[in-house]
């Protein structure tokens, strides 16, 4: 086979020009094979132009750092950077292994499986001696050519190879490990890493068992896609690092994280999703209430006495204080994800006035003691919101009336939800509050059901 090939085959250059409604059941039958092969044959001539340019140090221009970037942007959008990175590997890679290159662009073997061979073929465990490498090469190539081993058994066979003469396999090797986490414009993080099978299997199992789906109270299915799951496993075990780690615990506090916040941010400005819009806001962000729920703190602005002024959404016309919550690494913070992280301390707030001069507040004001929370955990048992029962250990005390707004912090003002569930409380209509039982009771949205009737806690009946 070779680049002749793709010239001469007639059937592909037929199927191009064909309305395919027409073509018989067989002409279709033959005609898949014949292109798969003849996109293998590009793919291989793609692979050979590459390893040409990067023998030659051909630069294609300036704007792109290395052949790589280049190779994903030309033509934009039909390679991702992941492949075209695969491809630059298997250029070079084969290069310096003509067997392999042999065996792949004769369509014997995919570009994977060439990729690990020739990989491992350049760079054999210290101990292997070097005669015995084109032995191994051949074996590996003819167990793996024309639908032999696959790639999960080739890299079975490479990992016994690598322990059989004393080398960590890759997959094993933690050096190799890389994690970053950097912060967007817009003020999120994102993160991306490059992990050993070991750390892969801990993580995958801890993301596993956090992310399982929780039904509704009615029974109706978790509406959360799975991503979004995972990524609330994530925070989950975010949270219970920090819940046992290394920061100062005393007394049920969770001092975690450090949030700078105007004493106005966390009154009740916020609407809470309520929607009932009464008066104005307190807190001079020129804002309504019942509109800010679930959004930005848009009126508040970073001023210029933040110290990080680089990641403010503006300057100047904000809140009185001239600075919205502010987090030490990660920059503003919503008026509304303040207030429910303030709700148990997952943060530490210091509370400053409109001179952004910090106040002193009662630890008694707004920290769950050890004690409440071991009467919460009697009296609630879990994640008190119907149909939920995630254990207590992953619950927050949710203030009813915020410790802001004058809220006790006390059992009849206190629940356990879970990050999920608190966080719903939050952001939406739903309602929670002490009934005359003393147990806690869930007030469903309108949209849910019109006449908003009380549900009782979770592992509790409305009796
Ligand atoms: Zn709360
Ligand atoms: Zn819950």
């Amino acid at each position: 086979m070779g680049i002749g090939e793709i010239r001469g085959d007639e059937q592909t250059a037929t199927l191009l020009d064909a309305e395919l409604w027409r073509l018989s059941d067989a002409q279709l039958i033959a005609g898949v094979p014949a292109v798969t092969a003849q996109i293998h044959l590009l793919q291989a001539l793609r692979v050979g132009l590459v390893g040409e340019m990067t023998d030659r140090g051909v630069v294609p221009d300036r704007v792109h750092p290395s052949l790589k970037n280049w190779l994903a942007a030309h033509p934009v959008g039909l390679l991702s950077e992941g492949e075209a990175a695969r491809i630059v590997d298997l250029a070079r890679v084969l290069r310096a292994q003509p067997e392999v290159a042999a065996a792949y662009e004769s369509g014997a073997l995919r570009g994977e499986l060439a990729l690990a061979i020739a990989a491992f073929c350049e760079d054999p465990p210290p101990r292997m001696p070097q005669e015995r490498v084109p032995e191994y090469r051949k074996v590996l190539i003819e167990h793996t050519s024309h639908g032999g081993l696959g790639i999960q058994g080739l890299r079975r066979a490479l990992t016994k190879l690598r322990d059989d003469y004393g080398q960590i396999p890759p997959a094993e090797d933690t050096d190799r490990n890389e994690f970053c986490a950097s912060q967007t414009l817009n003020g999120r993080v994102v993160i991306k890493g490059d992990v050993d099978s070991e750390t892969g299997e801990m993580l995958l199992t801890a993301l596993s068992k956090l992310s399982a789906p929780v039904p509704g109270p009615g029974g109706e299915p978790d509406p959360r896609p799975a991503a979004l799951r995972r990524a609330d496993a994530f925070i989950e075990m975010l949270r219970r690092f920090h819940d046992c780690g290394a920061g100062p615990v005393e007394g049920g506090e969770k001092p975690h994280l450090t949030v700078l916040v105007n004493i106005n941010d966390l009154h009740h400005c916020d609407g809470d999703g309520d929607g009932d819009g009464e008066g104005g806001c307190e807190c001079g962000c020129g804002g309504e209430a019942g509109q800010g729920g679930k959004g930005e703190a848009a009126g508040h602005s970073s001023g210029s006495g933040g110290g990080r002024s680089g990641h403010g959404p503006g300057s100047g016309s904000g809140s009185a204080g001239g600075l919205g919550p502010q987090m030490m690494w990660t920059g503003p913070l919503s008026r509304a994800s303040t207030r429910r992280l303030a709700c148990d301390c997952i943060i530490t707030p210091i509370i400053i006035n409109n001179d952004g001069v910090p106040l002193k507040l009662g630890r008694k004001d707004r920290l769950v003691p050890a004690s409440l929370r071991r009467a919460l955990i009697v009296r609630d048992r879990c994640c008190a919101f119907p149909g939920c029962g995630r254990p207590a250990a992953w619950t927050d005390a949710h203030h009813i009336v915020h410790w802001a707004d004058g809220g006790e912090t006390d059992l009849s003002n206190t629940v356990l939800l879970c990050r999920y569930h608190h966080r719903l409380i939050h952001d939406s209509e739903w309602e929670v509050f002490i009934g005359p039982d003393l147990l806690p009771w869930f007030r469903p949205p309108g949209s849910r059901d019109p006449d908003r009737k009380p549900l009782p806690a979770h592992g509790r009946t409305a009796a």
